[in-house]
Parts: structure tokens; sequence; C-alpha cells
């Protein structure tokens, strides 16, 4: 006798998309409980298609999947979230395909990731958000960068000097990207692998770490400091990834996202 087809539901994020076929598509998306998946929409390209709507890159529908022998098959797709002030802005559209192609890197298969798909799905409807206002939100992708390393298991060490676990002072300090954290003056200052850290740059980036994101909105940073934020965190991704993310130089432009009035973060 063969085997019962077997349908399930999730829900789903499109992170990527490519064309196989004459009229199909195979979809990589994320979902909160089975990590990213690849999954083929049959016929998705014909003009008749009623299903190639809600399957464009960054929507979240709710999705009924049948296994198959190579990818499972797409049979019902609603759509939970269009996030369509998003698509209107190309900033918007630039951080989102950051945040997707992020998380395609870190997600795996068959990885129950609740806390990934929260992040994401937070960050995109904040995205969303600014988009509808004309205002992206500062910040936030480096706030999504140092969230996603700590859930993933990649946390850098702010707080303790890598060496001598004493806590970090507010002065220069010392980090080492490989090592993915910080030294302190006495234990850097011995070693040659390591580049000065302004203690700036240091107070902006634990308190990124540390807080939730209503917090870290109500917060603007000084530019300078902010870009020494972003090359550092950039860094320590393709360190992480080993691998130069695509989409990093396309968003070059929203580092010149104008400031609010400054207000210090405090400690
Ligand atoms: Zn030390």
């Amino acid at each position: 006798m063969p085997p019962r087809e077997r349908i399930r539901s999730t829900h789903a994020l499109v992170l990527r998309r490519r064309d196989v076929n004459d009229a199909d598509r195979v979809l990589t998306v994320l979902t909160p409980r089975d990590g990213k998946l690849e999954l083929i929409a049959k016929g998705v390209r014909k003009t008749t298609s009623r299903k190639a709507g809600h399957l464009e890159l960054f929507v979240h529908a709710s999705l009924l999947v049948a296994q198959a022998r190579t990818w499972d098959i797409i049979t019902e797709v609603q759509t939970v979230e269009s996030f369509r002030h998003l698509r209107d802005d190309l900033d918007a559209i630039a951080a989102a395909s950051y945040v997707c192609e992020l998380v395609d890197n870190f997600a795996e298969s068959n990885d129950e990731i609740q806390p990934v798909w929260d992040l994401v799905l937070d960050v995109l409807r904040e995205l969303d958000a600014g988009a509808a206002r004309h205002e992206l939100p500062a910040n936030l992708l480096r706030w999504f960068d140092l969230h996603l390393l700590s859930l993933t298991g990649f946390q850098p060490q702010l707080f303790r000097c890598l060496d001598c676990e004493r806590p970090l002072e507010p002065t220069i300090n010392f980090v080492n990207l490989h090592e993915g954290g910080v030294l302190c003056p006495d234990c850097g200052g011995r070693r040659n692998d390591v580049e000065p850290l302004d203690a700036d740059t240091l107070k902006v980036l634990r308190f990124l770490q540390s807080q939730p994101w209503p917090a870290v909105s109500q917060v603007s940073v000084r530019p300078p400091v902010m870009r020494r934020v972003e090359s550092l965190l950039q860094r320590y991704l393709i360190v992480v990834l080993e691998r130069q993310l695509r989409s990093t130089l396309f968003l070059r432009r929203l580092a010149a996202t104008p400031a609010g009035p400054e207000i210090d973060p405090g400690e």
C-alpha cells in the first residue's frame, strides 16, 4: 500500500526564491518550528496562479505543505502579513533584504527557532511601520545584528575581559573579532592580534545588545560612533559567517539616515 500523503501546516516567511521547471518556483522559507525549509510552489509563475501574490519575498504566510520526495509541495497559502508599506520604500526593501539574508545564513533546517522567528517578524513590522510614516527606525539593523548573534550562540562578550574576566572599564579597551569579544587594557595591550575600542563604541554596543527594541528606539547615537559600531559588527558577522554578505554594500545608504536629537544611552 502506498504511504498516505502527509500534510502539515506552518507559518512561513519567504527569504529567497528561484525558478525551476517551466512554471514552478522553489522557495527558501523561515518557519518557527522547523527552521529553514525549501519548498516548491508548483505552477506559481503562470499568470493564472492564485498562489503567486502570497509567495512574494518577505511575505509572512500560512501554508499547507504536502510531503514529497525532493521538495515538499505548497498546496495552500494564505497571507498573514504582507508588509505592503515596506514594499514601496527602497531603503526598507534593502533593510528587509539584509534581515532575510542574514537569517538565511544563520538558520538551519529542522531547528526549532521560535525566538529568531519572533525577532525577524518584529524587525519587519518595525520596517513596515517606519516605511508607512516615511521614517525608517535608526539603529534597528544593528540592534537586530546583536540580538540575532545572541540567539544563535555568537553573542560577543562585551562586559568582561576575554582573558582575565575582570569587568571592563569605560576607557580604551581592545577587541578581538576572531575570539568574539573585548580585552581590558592590561591584557589587550600585551597582544598584537587586537584593535583598540573606544569607550563610546563599547557603551553603544552593550546598550544595543542588552536592551529591548522599545528602549533602543528612544535613543539617538552620534553618527561617528554608530559608524564604528556598524563597522565592527559587519566585520564580526563576516568572521562568524566566514564570508562577505552580498547585501552589505547595498546597505551603506542606510548609515546616512538622518539622526534625531542626541540622547546619551546612559549606563
Ligand atoms: Zn584582562
